[in-house]
């Protein structure tokens, strides 16, 4: 990575925490309005299903396909939550599957020394450590040889800057579509712009730390992938990552009845409407059996 690029790395991660600050100022001011909150909720929601629907169910692990209108709109959806371009991004991702825990996975928490010092040095690498230093530049040509060979892909990812900013346009449109006035347009694009993108930057990277160092482990992985129940809707699902690598192409990740998965109840409401097809189910058997034979060892 260039000293270019890691420099536009760190000014997406400090500008929106700066910006939050500010935010937070103004909000404690009295200056947050519904209209602000709004914003905030509907640039998450679209741009988080953007990245776990988009980017990693339908891109990174094919577990539906759906036609290039929808291809296209979550590609965009997921460029818009800025954590790179969507071919990086895949990547990055399936490095990670291929490698979870080993040397050579871009983001393992683990592997950093030993005590309270090694596991705090991990969890920051894990989380933003590894983004800002560089470390991981995946090679496409090995692990994202499919999307180079897509064009609708390659479009979506020589993009990104478009759709990173319309994501901003579309919370300033909105602000002004919601409150009438420049001024409410403004303060909409930094909630719905820069709180969102801190918010979702955090969530998603949580997945590489936390969701590798705390939780429950229903399934025998190899790895040290973890279920964390608190942080599923914030994730929109996500955060059932040992289900996740345990089923890496299954189109949902809350297997158990009550384990919240939105992005799930996204692509089963598209294949509904006969939208999403070859939908990637695990069946229960299989499902049953890989719980009990991680049940059994822990048990012996
Ligand atoms: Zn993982
Ligand atoms: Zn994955």
């Amino acid at each position: 990575m260039s000293r270019v690029e890691q420099a536009i790395n760190v000014a997406v991660m400090v500008v929106p925490l700066c910006l939050l600050g500010f935010a937070a100022y103004r909000a404690w001011g009295g200056a947050l309005h519904w209209q602000d909150l709004v914003a905030l909720f509907v640039l998450y929601t679209l741009c988080g299903l953007g990245v776990t629907v988009g980017f990693h169910r339908l891109f990174t692990h094919r577990s539906f396909k759906t036609g290039p209108a929808l291809r296209l709109l979550f590609g965009a959806l997921g460029s818009a939550a800025i954590e790179g371009p969507l071919i990086e991004w895949v990547a990055n991702h399936r490095k990670h599957h291929q490698l979870s825990d080993q040397p050579g996975d871009p983001h393992s928490p683990h592997g950093h020394g030993s005590g309270l010092r090694g596991a705090l040095r991990g969890l920051a690498h894990a989380h933003l450590g590894w983004i800002l230093r560089g470390d991981a530049a995946s090679d496409p040509q090995r692990y994202a040889k499919d999307l180079l060979a897509d064009p609708l892909a390659r479009f979506i990812d020589a993009t990104f800057l478009l759709w990173a900013l319309a994501g901003l346009a579309l919370a300033f449109g909105l602000g002004y579509a919601l409150s009438g006035t420049l001024a409410g347009a403004l303060e909409a694009l930094l909630w719905g712009g820069a709180v969102r993108i801190f918010l979702l930057h955090h969530a998603t990277f949580s997945i590489n730390s936390l969701c590798h160092f705390f939780g429950k482990t229903p399934y025998d992985t190899g790895d040290q992938s973890r279920n964390l129940t608190w942080l599923a809707l914030p994730t929109m699902g996500e955060a059932w990552h040992n289900n996740h690598h345990a089923f890496p192409t299954s189109a949902r990740h809350g297997l158990g009845r009550f384990q919240l998965d939105p992005s799930w109840w996204t692509i089963s409401a598209l294949a509904r409407l006969g939208l999403a097809r070859e939908v990637v189910r695990v069946a229960p058997e299989r499902i049953e059996q890989r719980r009990a034979a991680a049940a059994g060892r822990s048990a012996a």
